[in-house]
């Protein structure tokens, strides 16, 4: 990034590119998204983000980000049909089979469909002064100068509908948020720069969701019900409130273990998660859609802070950096997160911003990471380093989900954790880690080690970093798009 603060240009407008769009539109003169899909005038799904038709919560740290940078956000959501509500007094939490204890914890939640949070995200950012977009329109590369990104050479068009015309964007500093197949790595080896190392877990988690109506009493009243796998059962179900008095319902398995996309045979399959409410609501009714499903391979971190060259001008952001199992409900708000680094990184001036925000976000990333990753690796067939503190934070953890069915402040303090709003740490102070390990024993045995939960805690780690799987980049694609 020069000190010439003129323009700013954003490869991807989905929710990576637009949180960044608006930290950048703080100290950009202009701000310039670039989209490859025809942006809808209504919350609908879009080709480009195949995984909005699945359930998608929204971590409390990310709806608390979100709310600072759009203020009364939650509010309108709610005009729009959102769910709002306590996370943990109206959502149940099964983890490792247990339900955690359901009481207020002062932290707000939302249920709604992802292109509605989307669609009314990007409404906000849109009607900020210098912010445009340029859709459809592919971002092709970059312009490399003098050791510098210059520019996005972008194809204005939709590619389905005929010829696309060239074009060259300048820019005194590009983000790529174009997601999990960012093209950025090869576009470093295209330039003879070395590639980002990546790691990789690999989880082969099958999603299929359906959509049904909702109707009062439905869960007693409670807006969320998210079950998560155990070993024994290494299969998750989420049923998601939303706008229109719907349900979301997703479920699906690790390694390829999918659900049926046939109602019958799915119902079936949600007979078999450790928690019986997503059977109670799909028994009893019928779908308002088709179902939808999607393969996510593998989480993926891709490793820029350990680049020794990197060209200034270019910062990487949201799934395009890092993205992880979505069981997790992660990928939003650590997107929001960076979104307050790169504010930091700014606010700090031009010199060496890539390498500058590189570093801060991979330190963000670790705790998330360190969760996912964590939680995964209790999956006996999820291929990975099993360190031994992964292993004994697994132990314990497993002990901290079965006391927080017994007693609320534990499942309070696990779910500030798990919600990003709290350090892990917090969970290994000794005293609450006595009492932890006192209450466990009221909650019935231990199946250790735990499936991950979509909640799972991963142990606060060494700075040194665990030697992961060094792979080749993947695309996961979807299995089906209707
Ligand atoms: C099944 C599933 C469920 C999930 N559930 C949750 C959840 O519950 N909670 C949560 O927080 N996260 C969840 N996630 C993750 C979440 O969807 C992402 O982390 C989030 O969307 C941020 O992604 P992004 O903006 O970085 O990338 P994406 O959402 O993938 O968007 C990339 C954008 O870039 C555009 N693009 C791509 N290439 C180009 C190009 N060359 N030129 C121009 N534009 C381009 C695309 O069209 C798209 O708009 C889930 C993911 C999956 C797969």
């Amino acid at each position: 990034m020069t000190d010439s603060r003129t323009r700013a240009v954003v490869a991807g407008a989905s929710m990576a590119g637009l949180l960044a769009a608006r930290v950048l539109s703080e100290t950009f003169d202009r701000v310039t998204l670039v989209e490859r899909d025809d942006l809808p005038a209504e919350p609908v799904p879009r080709r480009g983000v195949p995984q909005g038709r699945h359930p998608h919560g929204v971590l409390a740290r990310g709806v608390q980000v979100l709310d600072e940078l759009f203020p009364a956000l939650l509010e309108e959501l709610a005009a729009h049909g959102a769910v709002v509500g306590d996370m943990q007094q109206d959502v149940r939490w099964y983890v490792d089979g247990h339900l955690l204890r359901q009481q207020p914890i002062g932290m707000q939640g939302i249920g709604l469909t992802r292109p509605l949070l989307e669609d009314r995200v990007r409404a906000r950012v849109l009607a900020l002064p210098g912010v445009d977009v340029v859709a459809p329109a592919d971002v092709d590369g970059f312009v490399l100068a003098d050791g510098r990104v210059t520019g996005v050479r972008i194809r204005r068009g939709n590619r389905s509908a005929g010829p696309q015309t060239t074009d060259v964007l300048p820019a005194d500093l590009v983000v790529d948020a174009t997601g999990r197949g960012s093209h950025t790595p090869a576009w470093l080896e295209s330039q003879g720069l070395p590639r980002p190392a990546e790691e990789r877990i690999d989880v082969g988690m099958r999603y299929t969701t359906w959509v049904l109506p909702r109707r009062p009493g439905d869960l007693g009243g409670d807006r969320a019900c998210l079950i998560g796998a155990t070993v024994a059962r290494p299969r998750f179900g989420a049923a998601l409130s939303v706008e229109g008095d719907r349900w979301i319902v997703g479920a699906g398995g690790y390694r390829g273990d999918a659900a049926p996309t046939d109602l019958a045979g799915f119902r079936d399959y949600v007979a078999t998660l450790p928690a019986s409410e997503l059977c109670e609501l799909v028994s009893d009714r019928e779908p308002v859609d088709d179902p939808h499903t999607y393969h996510f391979a593998s989480s993926t971190r891709r490793r820029y802070e350990q680049l020794t060259r990197f060209p200034d001008g270019l910062l990487v952001t949201g799934d395009a950096l890092s993205s992880f199992n979505p069981v997790y409900g992660q990928g939003i708000t650590v997107a929001a997160l960076e979104a307050l680094a790169l504010r930091k990184v700014l606010a700090a001036g031009a010199d060496r911003s890539a390498r500058r925000f590189f570093r801060r976000v991979a330190r963000l990333i670790d705790v998330p990471w360190d969760m996912a990753a964590g939680g995964d690796l209790r999956i006996p067939s999820v291929s990975g380093p099993r360190l031994l503190r992964v292993r004994v934070m697994n132990a314990y953890v497993a002990r901290v989900q079965a006391a927080s069915a017994v007693d609320a402040a534990v499942g309070r303090a696990f779910l500030l954790v798990a919600n990003l709003t709290d350090p892990p740490q917090k969970l290994l102070r000794p005293r609450f880690a006595a009492s932890v390990l006192l209450k466990a024993r009221h909650a019935g045995p231990v199946a250790a080690p735990v499936a991950g939960s979509g909640s799972a805690v991963g142990l606060p780690r060494p700075r040194e970093v665990s030697p992961a799987e060094a792979v080749g980049a993947e695309h996961d694609r979807p299995l089906r798009e209707r």
